[in-house]
């Protein structure tokens, strides 16, 4: 399962993640961002696919996406 983090000092909750992931990982939470308004939680983190497109397109660079390797069984 990815890692998401988000970084609360970096994020000024514009939304575009919550918007763009195509696996709705993102809601809106009560959690405050560094400037008071509130943060994206990613809380269907189980259905993201690792497409890195929230990390590329967050015009703050506040989100992380850890994608665990695949496992080589050979
Ligand atoms: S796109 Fe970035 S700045 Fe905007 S709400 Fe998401 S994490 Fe915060
Ligand atoms: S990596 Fe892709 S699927 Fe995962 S949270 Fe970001 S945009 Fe959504």
């Amino acid at each position: 399962m990815a890692k998401i983090t988000i970084d609360k000092m970096c994020c000024k909750g514009c939304d575009i993640c919550i918007a763009i992931c195509p696996k709705k990982v993102f809601v809106k939470s009560k959690k405050r961002n560094g400037y008071g308004s509130n943060m994206p939680d990613a809380q269907n983190v189980k259905d993201c696919a690792g497409c890195r497109l929230c990390e590329r397109l967050c015009p703050d660079g506040a989100i992380d996406v850890e994608v665990e390797a695949e496992k080589n069984e050979n």
